[in-house]
């Protein structure tokens, strides 16, 4: 099956190809369309494009989350570092309402690496609370079946229980495989807190 990703315009819940996607600037065919009729000149180039080049440093806040969203969007590491290099308050604000700033790196499956900086930099494992739409890491992991993501964000402390998410992803058509890897991760949480005496009996309420 195609994989589809998220419209990257904030307030826009399509979702869209990746390749189409791609073609558009991470936009869907409406938002892609729209920023042709009202912005005309910015129409062959997307505003990610237009500052890739300007020093993260005499970036006002707002362009900054846009160029780290765009830099996570098209794996764009070089971009990353020198975004997280500096003062990093602009990551006080989610990418959109509905996304986090882990959830979007493990959704667009960056590297470790750039899961560590984000973690570094004070971004929660549990935040994206705050209205139905909004997504929090730990979901984005099970929902894209990446185990690894998942685990490593139980480390730092994200809450399996905020949710459910693991338990509810077994127990949804999930291929056996995948059911089986998540089982697993669900007895090494297990562990984990049997170890630490804290949490044990919450996790099969
Ligand atoms: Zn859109």
């Amino acid at each position: 099956m195609a994989k589809t990703v998220k419209c990257r315009r904030l307030f826009c819940f399509r979702f869209i190809l990746e390749q189409s996607a791609m073609d558009q600037g991470g936009f869907c065919a409406k938002c892609y369309q729209q920023q042709k009729t009202i912005a005309p000149l910015q129409a062959t180039e997307s505003p990610y494009k237009t500052l890739l080049r300007t020093p993260a440093s005499q970036l006002t806040d707002r362009q900054k989350r846009d160029q780290l969203a765009g830099s996570i969007w098209f794996g764009n590491e070089n971009r990353i570092d020198e975004l997280l290099s500096g003062n990093t308050d602009f990551l006080n604000k989610a990418p959109s309402s509905a996304e986090t700033w882990l959830g979007v790196a493990i959704a667009r499956n960056c590297h470790e690496k750039v899961l560590n900086r984000l973690l570094q930099c004070g971004c929660d494992p549990n935040t994206g609370t705050k209205s139905p739409v909004n997504t929090r890491p730990l979901e984005v992991a099970v929902r894209d079946d990446r185990i690894d993501a998942a685990e490593w964000l139980i480390k730092p402390g994200a809450d399996p229980n905020l949710g459910r998410p693991i338990i509810s992803a077994i127990s949804f058509r999930k291929p056996a495989e995948v059911q089986l890897n998540l089982l697993k991760l669900v007895l090494w949480i297990a562990l984990r807190s049997n170890a630490s005496v804290a949490n044990h009996s919450k996790l099969f309420d």
